[in-house]
């Protein structure tokens, strides 16, 4: 069995390592905004190359606390991919601001710089890429549309902590980047994390606050706020894990030049193509078939993980149907939807078992006539 996740081994492979942090702070007894969460800040920020960094509960309240903090709310739009985990859309939901779709590039899941000038209009405040699968959006050029038409960008970085785009990382190219430590993310915790990066002070003095019922000083609220709060032990995790982010990070990029090489000529198999400029981190490797249920089949029968990133696109999903989006409003993000299939990804595949997958994929392929 090749399952498509494996969320043991990390704690095998670090064991110690987590054993002391947690006996560390247990026997601090200090387990809400202490020592832990304000060291993993730091060493996140400088990570990201942002100056701040603020550890929030989860990664939709990263987006969502980030879009209160800048007042958008109803009568507000924000720019979201069509194509992307429907977190993106419940965070400006959330704010009650309105949601604005805009498809991804012909030849990738992000979203596409190129249409999103024409879905701006005077309501926009805000445009929200998406590095989805740990490939980073286009990140110059949402910058420039940004730039000309005034407008703030917070890059939801879930599945890209790591990616750079020319050198730089994710999550220090927007106003702001909204980052999620949910165990499945490059850098995960064990149970639910969040953090918000920026190089803009006031933002994170103000997440700051927010994060904790509107206090920065115990017993006084300068604010209605919330309570969304890294905690002491998931932050020490963190700490340890993001020392091995880099080298887990290269061999999930190992990982997927092998599935690359080894799938390179399969008939009717759509691979990632990867744009010059992107350093993914490959959350995912996500090939696309027509014939997606029926290879997911034949590599279940060989005892092969597979799952779908994601089957239904948030315009269509029934938390949606408000909005009155029919199939075929986007059709770009409705075609993903039925043929992306994401293969086993992660640090602790090994190549032989990348083999043994590509192997199956290749033999399911040419056997079914490759359409
Ligand atoms: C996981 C994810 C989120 C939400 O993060 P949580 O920590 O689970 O709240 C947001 N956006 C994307 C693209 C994600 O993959």
């Amino acid at each position: 069995m090749i399952p498509f996740l494996d969320m043991k081994s990390v704690y095998t492979e670090l064991k110690p390592e987590l054993d002391a942090a947690y006996l560390r702070v247990m026997e601090s007894g200090w387990f809400v905004l202490g020592k832990e969460v304000e060291a993993f800040e730091q060493e996140y920020a400088a990570f990201c190359g942002t100056r701040h960094c603020v550890g929030l509960g989860n990664g939709l309240e990263a987006l969502e606390l980030t879009l209160r903090a800048w007042g958008i709310g109803p009568g507000d739009e924000v720019i979201v991919p069509s194509n992307t985990y429907i977190a993106t859309w419940l965070a400006v939901s959330a704010v009650g601001a309105t949601v604005v779709p805009v498809e991804p590039t012909p030849t990738g899941p992000n979203i596409d710089p190129e249409r999103i000038e024409a879905a701006i209009t005077p309501r926009t405040r805000v445009l929200m890429p998406v590095h989805l699968y740990g490939e980073p959006a286009d990140m110059d050029a949402i910058g420039a549309l940004a730039e000309r038409h005034g407008l703030k960008v917070i890059e939801d970085v879930a599945q890209a902590q790591g990616a750079k785009v020319r050198g730089r990382r994710t999550g220090s190219l927007g106003t702001a980047g909204a980052h999620s430590f949910f165990p499945t993310k490059n850098i995960g915790a064990f149970g639910d994390g969040g953090a918000v990066t920026t190089d803009d002070a006031g933002l994170a003095d103000r997440l700051r606050g927010m994060r904790n019922y509107g206090s920065k000083v115990k017993y006084v609220n300068v604010e209605r706020g919330y309570n969304s709060r890294l905690d002491e032990l998931q932050a020490a995790f963190l700490r340890v894990k993001l020392r091995k982010l880099d080298e887990w990070n290269d061999r999930r990029r190992v990982l997927a030049a092998h599935y690359s090489d080894r799938l390179a000529d399969v008939p009717g198999l759509g691979l990632p193509r990867v744009p010059q400029w992107a350093e993914p981190v490959w959350h995912l490797y996500v090939v696309r078939t027509k014939r997606r249920a029926e290879l997911m089949e034949a590599l279940n029968s060989a005892g092969i993980g597979s799952l779908v990133h994601y089957p239904i696109p948030p315009h269509l999903q029934q938390a949606y149907a408000d909005q009155g989006l029919m199939p075929g409003a986007f059709p770009l993000a409705e075609a993903l939807a039925d043929t992306v299939l994401s293969l086993p990804m992660g640090p602790h595949v090994s190549l032989e078992s990348a083999d043994e997958i590509a192997a199956a994929v290749r033999s399911y392929m040419v056997r079914s006539g490759g359409e």
